[in-house]
Formats: structure tokens, sequence, C-alpha cells
């Protein structure tokens, strides 16, 4: 979509219907925003008990390049918006024929491919880790040495640390890419990591920009454990050069919507940005409790054309993650084998704790069952009581 063709789309008002592509629980905290400020909702994901699906005024049960599913959510939904970033753009380019779509598929198809983002990212002037790029044996038995130890990564179908091996040699390297089924691939270096941020900007139609206050991210076993507001760690001049980074990579793709990017801070004191996110994202939960206006509103207002306005941080805070692992607790150093409920009175009982389920009844390791945000009236007692939570569920100490 051109910026001029952007500018004359109408505002879309409360009691029309938002689309969403995707099920998951990004789906389903943006349906609960758009269904609070009077939208209607369809989603279209497969699965009949997906969290958005569950809570949607309208659920069509299609894979999403099933053409008839998409011709029906175009027709019941005046603008549409995804929240998986793995939903083929093609499907979004045959949505974005008959109603606005955003992101577009061709920001998507950027954010989708490693190889690509990292290219968007040298592009915008931002850095990014060294890398190679492999997708034949040749490019492989090219590889500097200076790359390693590294971590090769599918170019395309990876999250939460999936789709990832870290090797130190080049045997491990050539074993990593055979279990990678030789897929195209990005071999990153391994940096010295101090700590792991993010951005989260929201860009409307008319190219306006607006960013949440940065976050600070603990990741273990490659997901999301901990996300701390504000970011205990970071210089104001870090600061400024990641949101200065995230406009830029942003407003370079002509992005309409809310886009994550992740960075590394090196324990030299540098930036450089990981991957982006073409929706909202698990670092941003804390914004529906801890911020004026939550990613999902961003969302919905970006899409729609109403006006963005800066969101402002009313109280630090922390969020938790809740994988499926709490529902398993260790006896004696043994997973339970039966699945039962962790304490959430007593976490409720906690001042400034609030639980955010997202329906999913099988718990698994690794699954995103919830997270909790904890607010405090400063960083100290948001830490604190959410250290007390952590306690209770059984997630280690951070
Ligand atoms: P996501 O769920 O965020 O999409 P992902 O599977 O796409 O995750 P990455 O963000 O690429 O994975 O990597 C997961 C984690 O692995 C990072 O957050 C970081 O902790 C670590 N990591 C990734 N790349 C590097 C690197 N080049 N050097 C050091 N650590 C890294
Ligand atoms: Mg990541």
């Amino acid at each position: 979509m051109s910026a001029a063709k952007d500018v004359i789309l109408p505002v879309i008002l409360p009691g029309a219907t938002l689309g969403v592509m995707g099920g998951g629980q990004l789906g389903r905290m943006f349906v609960h925003a758009a269904q609070s400020m009077g939208y209607r909702t369809a989603v279209l994901d497969a699965d009949a008990t997906s969290p958005a699906g569950l809570v949607s005024h309208e659920h069509i049960r299609t894979p999403y390049l099933d053409t008839t599913g998409l011709a029906e959510l175009a027709s019941v939904a005046d603008a549409i918006t995804t929240e998986f970033e793995n939903v083929p753009a093609a499907a979004l380019e045959q949505l974005a024929q008959t109603r606005p779509v955003a992101p577009a598929g061709a920001s998507v198809a950027i954010c989708q491919d490693r190889a690509r983002e990292k290219a968007h990212f040298v592009g915008c002037g931002v850095d990014c880790a060294p890398h190679a790029l492999i997708d034949t044996p040749e490019q492989l038995a090219a590889v500097s040495d200076d790359l390693l130890p590294g971590i090769l990564k599918t170019s395309r179908l990876g999250y939460d640390g999936k789709g990832q091996v870290r090797v130190k040699t080049r045997a491990e390297l050539i074993a990593a890419w055979d279990e990678l089924q030789r897929v195209g691939c990005v071999l990153e270096k391994m940096l010295p990591l101090a700590y792991e941020v993010s951005v989260i900007v929201a860009r409307g139609r008319d190219g306006q920009v607006v960013h949440f206050p940065l976050q600070q991210n603990l990741h273990r076993d490659g997901i999301l454990a901990v996300t701390t507001v504000p970011a205990p760690n970071v210089t104001e001049a870090v600061s400024q050069q990641a949101y200065a980074s995230a406009h830029k990579i942003a407003s370079s793709m002509d992005y309409v919507g809310v886009l994550c990017t992740e960075f590394f801070v090196l324990q030299d004191g540098r930036i450089v940005a990981n991957e982006m996110a073409p929706r909202p994202h698990n670092s941003g939960h804390h914004t529906i409790d801890a911020c004026d206006v939550s990613q999902f509103e961003l969302q919905v207002r970006a899409m729609t054309g109403l006006p963005l306005v800066e969101p402002v941080l009313h109280s630090p805070c922390l969020m938790l993650n809740l994988l499926g692992d709490l529902w398993f607790p260790e006896t004696d150093g043994q997973p339970a084998t039966a699945q039962r409920e962790p304490d959430w009175a007593a976490v409720l009982a906690l001042s400034g704790t609030h639980l955010h389920l997202y329906g999913k009844s099988e718990a698994r390791a690794g699954r995103k069952m919830g997270h909790l945000t904890v607010t405090g009236a400063s960083p100290q007692a948001a830490r604190a009581t959410a250290l007390q939570a952590a306690a209770i569920l059984g997630i280690a100490p951070f």
C-alpha cells in the first residue's frame, strides 16, 4: 500500500468488524482490546479451540491459505491484521485486494525470513550480528572461521529458540545443517551479550510512529521468561539508539501496525538488532496493565486509522511468562506426571498481580499458557512482589 493511498482511506470506526489472521494468545488479546472499544471481531484459524477463536464474535475455521476461508474473512471484516508472523504473505496479499490489511504482506514477508530481515537492518544502517547465509554446500564450506562459535538458525519458521543449533566447530556446523534438513539458514556469530532489550513501535497509515518505553528481556532456553520495565540496566544513550533504530526499521518499509524489534546489548556497550516481529509481542504484554494504552489497542488504532498517542508507562512492572511446565511441578527432581493447576489464589493475594491465562486446556512443557504482570509503586517493589509470585509458582528466581 502506498503512503498516498493510505492517507485517503477512511477511518474505520467502532461498530465495524476487525479481522485477524491467527487464533493464538496475541490474537486473543487483540480481540479483547478491539471488543472493549466496540468493534466486532472475526478470527481465522483452523483450530476449533484456538485462544482467540474462543472469544471472537466470529471464528472462521480454515487453514490460512484456504481461498474460501480468506474470502469469508474479507466479506465479514472491514479491516484485517495478523497475530502470527508465519501467516503466509500470499494470504495477506489476497485479502488486501478487497480490504485494508495492516501490516502489509510485503512487510510480513521481510520479517518471515531472517536473511531478508538482516538485509533490511543493514539497509537501515542498523547493526546486526556478523552472519553468513547458508543455502548451499558451497556456502557452508565458504563460511569464515570468524563466525565460530555461532548459532545456526533456519531462515524461516523459527520461534522460541526452535530451529536453532549452537555450534562451536566446523564439524558441528556441518552436522547442525544436516540436523536442520539442509534448509536455508543463517549462521550468526555468538555475541557476548550483556542483556537483551526490545522496542515496540506503532506506525499509523499517515506515517506517525510512537513507541513504548524500552523493555529488558530475560530468556531461558530460548524462550522469553521475564520482561522488566523500565529496563534496569539500560543507559539513556542505548535507549535513544534503540528507539531511533526501531523507528527507522518501521518507517523504511512503510509499515502500518505494531512492530517489535529485539536488540542485544553487548558487553562492550554496543547495541545490535536481533530480529523483529510484525505484530504485538510477548515482551509487550505488560502494556495492558502498566501503560495508559496497550500494544493491542495501538494495533487496533493503527489498522483503523484512529489517532496514535505516545504511550506512557504508569507503573513500573515485571511480566512473567507462565509456561506449561508450571502445571507439572517437580518433586525430587522429577516432573509430576499428572497436570495440576498452579496456586492462582496465592498469587492473586499479592497486591499488584494481574493474571492473564489464554484458555489453553492442555499444558505442555514450553507452551505459553499465560502471563503474570506485576505492577508496583517502585521498580524495587514490583520486583519484590514478582519474586514472591515466582516462588509460589515454581519459577526460578531472576
Ligand atoms: P523468538 O521467540 O524471539 O522469535 P527465536 O527462536 O526467533 O525467538 P532468537 O531471538 O533468534 O530466536 O534467539 C533466541 C535467543 O537466543 C535470543 O533471545 C538470545 O538469548 C540467544 N541468541 C540468539 N542469537 C544470538 C547471538 N548471535 N549471540 C548470542 N546469543 C544469541
Ligand atoms: Mg527472539
